[in-house]
């Protein structure tokens, strides 16, 4: 199986074929493209294409700067995945638009192979809360979808990936700092395996400084050019994106082999250049290790990162207090070995390791679409909205009586997806032998049996212990007491933990190829948190719209309805002991139900 890799940038177009051992068959640059004048993307493509006509090829792999935070991995392309990088064509202009063209065009010379996006936002899109988000107004950034995305993920994610072959330990048990120091330039915290933090942040222009670009600036800079520097948005633009970074504090030129050949000759801006570009990775290092609680190594790549041992020394200047012993000689011959990947240039008995990588984006990209294809789900069955349910009640006429004086009825307060179903505006207090939980909602219509359903953790509150149960199957579950504004009942029984369980209309169990009272698993692959809930209760029924229950003490294992997306897929635990995987698709965000 020969894999094509494709990897357009906004003035290149890279690519490389892989057979199925990873040897390179065919490997190649184009550079220097631009619309207007010279050769385009599209010419370059074409001659692509050309070239690969005595190939076979199996599959296609291209990267993809920008796909928000819906894709936490390589994914097979479809009109959805088309649609999504297409959205994040002005988030990423130099770099989306080109990705597309190169897919779209695959697509129409080989419509029968499969085509997998590699993202590079998507090894950060499990990135905590706490680093992808920006303190800004709130409801701006969920308007403007003002977050952190981080990029170069595919390379951080490599580069963590050989630095752990080199350490021989697992990833997930080491905590990395990753520099890639190219024309553009990010670190990453690469804490046990993810992206705990990056550089990089709703854009490519956060973080360090580049070939052209500014890296950190303070805001309010922006703010003083516009209003009193007179500035537009363009000036401003091509001031941060084009003419700052080595570029701009140097004057010279945005390569820095330039810069330090002006810097030895005792160039004063060259030499404040390297200085700044050096302080400022170093800052991240420091931030990073503290960020992590401690790390292990330091990885280097990118043409800076691979080729320059002066920049290496200086930002590792000082980290010595971490526990960073740099060999000076091996930094300064580190050159990495053609067949190689990678070189150590850290003191044998240094505490965290540093390594130089080379940077390798093709062999992840082609490694990462191999896997894809191998394991290729069908794409046409949906994905299960989930519903966290809060504590709540179901009550019979005579108990909301009880509860609520004689003749009372329940009032809607709103519906609830299941047709039918509506909370009320009621609310009842719990009372056990420990404590009481105040304000449980009652959920309408009206039931012939009582029935109270809680999480794990509200039981340990009250200090009673309920049994795993299907809905409506209270018998000899566990007592509690109700308290309303009209009176007090003592259920004997009816207080149960509710057993996981899926809403299914019989059209939608077809599609799963599940029957009513089915035990299915189901998969949180992509949350912070990622969960596989096993012994999750199949009901079908004509009136049933596709919908998944759980309750707080589940959702919130998975950090569920606190994220905002996910990915989710149904399994089927097979004869064998082995997980079908019978869909996936997006995890749907809801309001709690009750
Ligand atoms: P890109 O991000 O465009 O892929 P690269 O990863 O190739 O860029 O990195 C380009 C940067 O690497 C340039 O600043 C270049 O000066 C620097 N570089 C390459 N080789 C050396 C070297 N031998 N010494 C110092 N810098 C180098």
């Amino acid at each position: 199986m020969n894999t094509l890799v494709i990897n357009c940038g906004s003035s290149s177009v890279k690519y490389a074929l892989f057979d199925a051992h990873e040897s390179v068959l065919l490997q190649g640059k184009r550079e220097r493209l631009s619309a207007n004048e010279g050769k385009s993307h599209q010419d370059a493509l074409n001659e692509l294409f050309k070239e690969l006509e005595a190939f076979d090829i199996s599959a296609i792999g291209h990267r993809v700067v920008h796909g928000g935070d819906a894709f936490r991995a390589p994914t097979p392309i479809d009109v959805d995945v088309i649609s999504a990088i297409e959205r994040w064509c002005p988030a990423a202009p130099m770099h989306n638009p080109y990705a597309l063209m190169a897919i779209q065009d695959a697509q129409s010379r080989f419509p029968d192979l499969p085509n997998v996006a590699v993202f590079d936002t998507a090894f950060h899109a499990r990135m905590p809360r706490r680093a992808s988000t920006y303190a800004i107004d709130h409801d701006v950034a969920q308007k403007h979808d003002i977050r952190r995305f981080g990029f170069h993920g595919i390379s951080h994610e490599y580069a963590a990936g050989v630095a752990a072959g080199f350490l021989q330990r697992p990833l997930d048990s080491l905590r990395l700092v990753t520099l890639h120091l190219g024309n553009g330039a990010s670190a990453c915290a690469v804490e046990y395996g993810r992206s705990a933090e990056t550089s990089m942040g709703n854009t490519p222009l956060e973080g360090l400084v580049m070939g052209t670009r500014s890296g950190d600036v303070d805001a309010g800079v922006l703010l003083g050019l516009c209003q009193s520097g007179g500035y537009s948005i363009e000036e401003l633009n091509t001031l941060l994106n084009r003419n700052s970074g080595l570029k701009g504090l140097s004057g010279i030129s945005n390569d820095l082999r330039d810069i330090e050949e002006a810097a030895a000759q005792g160039h004063d801006r060259a030499q404040l250049a390297i200085n700044v570009f050096a302080h400022r990775a170093r800052k991240y290092v420091g931030a990073y290790a503290a960020a992590m609680g401690g790390i292990d190594a330091i990885v280097f790549t990118g043409g800076i990162g691979e080729n320059s041992a002066s920049m290496r020394e200086r930002i590792l200047q000082r980290l010595e207090f971490l526990g960073v012993q740099l060999d000076l000689d091996r930094n300064r011959r580190s050159q990495i070995a053609k067949d190689e990947e990678y070189a150590v240039i850290s003191e044998p008995h240094s505490r965290v390791d540093v390594i130089v990588v080379k940077t390798n984006e093709e062999r992840m990209i082609a490694r990462e679409t191999q896997r894809v294809v191998g394991t290729e789900t069908p794409s046409d069955v949906p994905s299960i909205p989930i519903a966290v349910s809060a504590r709540h009640c179901h009550l019979t006429q005579e108990t909301f009586e009880k509860l609520f004086g004689a003749g009372a009825e329940p009032t809607m307060d709103k519906p609830l997806v299941q047709p039918g179903q509506f909370a009320c505006k009621e609310r009842v207090n719990l009372i056990g032998p420990r404590n009481r939980i105040d304000g449980v909602r009652v959920l309408g219509p009206l039931r012939s049996v009582d029935q109270v359903e809680v999480a794990r953790t509200d039981e340990f509150r009250l200090g009673v212990d309920a049994p795993v149960r299907d809905s409506g199957k209270v018998s000899g579950s566990a007592p509690i007491t109700l308290e309303g504004p009209a009176g007090t009942v003592k259920l004997k029984e009816g207080l149960i933990c509710a057993r996981r369980h899926i809403h299914m209309h019989p059209d939608d169990a077809t599609q799963f190829g599940v029957n009513d009272k089915d035990e299915v698993s189901v998969s949180i692959l992509d949350g912070e948190r990622s969960l596989i809930f096993g012994d999750v209760l199949v009901r079908v029924k004509d009136s049933y719209v596709l919908e998944m229950h759980i309750d707080t003490d589940e959702a919130n294992a998975a950090e569920l309805g606190r994220g905002a997306s996910g990915g989710l897929s149904v399994n089927d635990i097979d004869s064998d002991g082995g997980v079908k995987q019978l869909g996936k698709g997006a995890y749907q965000k809801k309001e709690k139900t009750v």
